[in-house]
Formats: structure tokens, sequence, C-alpha cells
């Protein structure tokens, strides 16, 4: 007999599956960072750094505590600030919206492409006013958004260009990188992301901007000239040493990581898309990484108890679009069609790389039983 409450059969996302196969790997990392008691800032997390870049082909990288740190130093760096409008889509995890807010700019929200789930650059074009100064673009899912039409319309107005990259790590955009087409992109390494740290932390990363990565390093240790000189007004950001260690000792299994996550996916669109339900779509350049696996239906609270009611895990990402939040009431928002239908559509399945692929067939059997498109 099953009884409600027990753990399910296949959860959403297995962290203890990932950190049983990695246990000695990791605790020895702990005794390496105790014996040299390096705990801030330091060798480890410049060595991560340096990993990091060389995984990804991003230029100049930064470490910092979280991918919501990463979004606020952006934004200060680039010197964002009260008065200036921040153009985003408001269908991504609340953080996005809140980095503005943080830093006393403007959230204005766009809608996204229904195919893609990502900023629609049509929709960017028409929010722009003379207040304008930037724009964050979410890779959600780990899909790449529309680089080629949003650089059009960035570069044509002159405006600051953020990859918020925290659900992407080694999506690619044609040969591209996430978070090498804007000025900066921004990455978190929360326990869950494709890349997860045994806490928080994160990392801003640019191209071709190696003073605005200057500046994201001093601001996120206080400011700081040296020791005791504090030029400017800063924050404690700092990406913690034994954070870095651990992520540079994952980051070794990321790529293959990250195929079993296509593999993972093109099983479930096999099996979905036969039966004509809406799954994540990318644009022609877009190589996705499937942070998580979405699909669309009608009935989702009816999906969603059976599913729990078979020991399969699930969830929504998100419930609640950003520019229906409490804490987002004080900002006008226009109409919002396609992210307001998305948000009661999307249903979020079991997925991690040690998920098997028998998980996925029988995942997509109870799905198939009762789901509406
Ligand atoms: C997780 C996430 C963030 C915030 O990252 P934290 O490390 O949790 O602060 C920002 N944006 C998106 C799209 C995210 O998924």
């Amino acid at each position: 007999m099953r009884s409600i409450n027990r753990a399910d059969d296949i959860p959403l996302v297995d962290l203890r599956a990932q950190h049983k196969d990695l246990k000695d790997h990791i605790t020895s990392t702990f005794l390496e960072v105790l014996e040299s008691s390096d705990f801030v800032q330091g060798q480890w997390v410049s060595a991560f750094e340096a990993d990091f870049a060389g995984a990804t082909g991003l230029r100049h990288v930064v470490g910092c505590d979280s991918g919501t740190a990463a979004l606020i130093l952006t934004l200060v760096a680039a010197g964002i600030g009260r008065g200036d409008e921040v153009i985003l889509p408001s269908h991504t995890f609340f953080a996005t919206a809140e980095a503005v807010l943080a830093v006393s700019a403007t959230p204005v929200f766009a809608d996204i492409d229904p195919r893609t789930y990502t900023l629609d650059p049509a929709a960017v074009e028409a929010a722009i006013t003379k207040r304008t100064a930037g724009v964050i673009v979410v890779h959600i899912y780990g899909n790449p958004a529309d680089m080629d039409r949003l650089t059009d319309v960035v570069d044509q107005y002159q405006l600051l260009l953020i990859e918020d990259c925290a659900q992407a790590h080694l999506a690619e955009y044609g040969d591209s990188s996430v978070g090498s087409i804007g000025r900066a992109g921004t990455f978190s390494f929360y326990p869950s992301k494709n890349l997860g740290a045994i806490g928080d932390a994160g990392l801003v990363a640019s191209q071709s901007d190696e003073e605005l990565i200057h500046s994201v390093r001093r601001l996120l240790d206080h400011g700081r000239l040296n020791k005791y000189e504090h030029d400017i007004v800063g924050f404690n950001y700092r990406m913690d040493a034994l954070q870095a260690a651990v992520l540079s000792k994952k980051l070794v299994f990321l790529q293959e990581w990250t195929s079993k996550r296509r593999a993972l996916a093109a099983q479930y669109d096999r099996k979905l898309k036969a039966s004509g339900f809406k799954v994540i779509e990318s644009y022609p350049k877009g190589r996705p990484v499937y942070h998580l696996y979405v699909v669309e239906v009608s009935n989702r609270e009816e999906v969603v108890s059976h599913l729990r009611s078979s020991g399969i895990g699930c969830g929504i990402h998100y419930p609640v679009p950003a520019h229906r939040q409490p804490a987002a009431a004080a900002i006008s928002s226009p109409e919002l069609k396609v992210t307001d239908r998305v948000a009661s559509r999307v249903l979020s399945l079991p997925m991690f790389p040690e998920l098997g692929f028998d998980d996925v067939d029988k995942i997509c059997a109870n799905f198939l039983e009762i789901a509406r498109r």
C-alpha cells in the first residue's frame, strides 16, 4: 500500500542521487579547504573562476554568492539605478525582477514567445521609452532566447543587454555560450541548478567588457581598493571558498550531465509531441540544456494529483508571474497574454541527470493517461 505522504518514487529533482555518487569526491574537498584555511576569496575562488571560464569559453568571469547577487552587481556596475527602466520577462523566477527593484530601477515587463517561453523581441521593442536603460533576457528552462533579434533591438537603441543564465549553464546560441552575447551574463549555482553548489553561489561573466567585471569584483568585496581603502560603496557578495572548491569538482561532470539531460528531453519529446502536446521549442541556433522539462496541459490540477498519487514528482515553473506578485504590485504592467496563459498551463516533469530512460517511459505513460492538451 502506498501512503499519501511517502517520498515520490521518481522525484522532480534528486540531488541526493548526484551527491551519493560524488560523496568521496566532495568530502575530500572539505578537507583540502580546511587544511588550506583559505576561506574567503583566495585560491579556491580563483581556481573555480578559471575552470568555469575554460568550460564555457567565457572570457572574463567573477564568482559571487548567488545568482541574485550576480544580477544586482551587474546592474550596479553598469550604472543602472533610480529613474532607469529595465525591460525583462515576467515569466521568470522572481529574482530577475527583484534585482531591478533592489537597485531602485523600474522593471518593465514584456511578453514572451509562446513557442520558446523566452522574451519576444517585438514586445521588447514596443516597451522601449526614453527612460529605458537596459534589457534582461532570461534563458528560461535552459532554452536560449532569440539573441540575434534581441541584439538588433538593443544595438539600435544602444541599450545594455544582460543575459540571466541561471538555468542555462553550457547552453549555446550559434557558436556562442550563453552569457557571451550580451554585455554580461549572470549565473546561479543554487543547489538544484544544472551546476549546483552545496549552498548558494553565483557568477558574472562578460566576453567583451573587462571593465564591467573589474567593477563587479570591487563591488562584491566592499568596494575595496585594497584592504582598508574603500572608494565606492559596495556589498559583501563574495563567493564562498568551500562552494567554489565543490563547484570545481562538480564542473568536471557538467558536460556529461548536460548530454544526459538532452537525451532525456529527446525521449520525452518523442512521446509527448507524438500525442500533440506543446513542449519547449528552440530557435534554430539555440542549443538548450533542459534545466527543466516543461509541457503544457489544460487540466493541470488533475495531472498533478494523478502523477503524485503514482509516486511521480512534478512542479510548476512558475505559477505566479512576476507582474502578478504582491511585491511588484506598485509596478504598472501592460497586458501579458502569453505569460498569463503559459503560467496557467505549464507543468515541469522530472528532469535530472540520474533519471533513467525507463523512468521517462513510466512518467509519460502516467501523464498520457490523464493529461489534456
Ligand atoms: C535561480 C534563479 C535566479 C536566482 O539565483 P539564486 O542563486 O537563487 O539567487 C535568478 N534568475 C533565474 C532565472 C533563476 O532561475
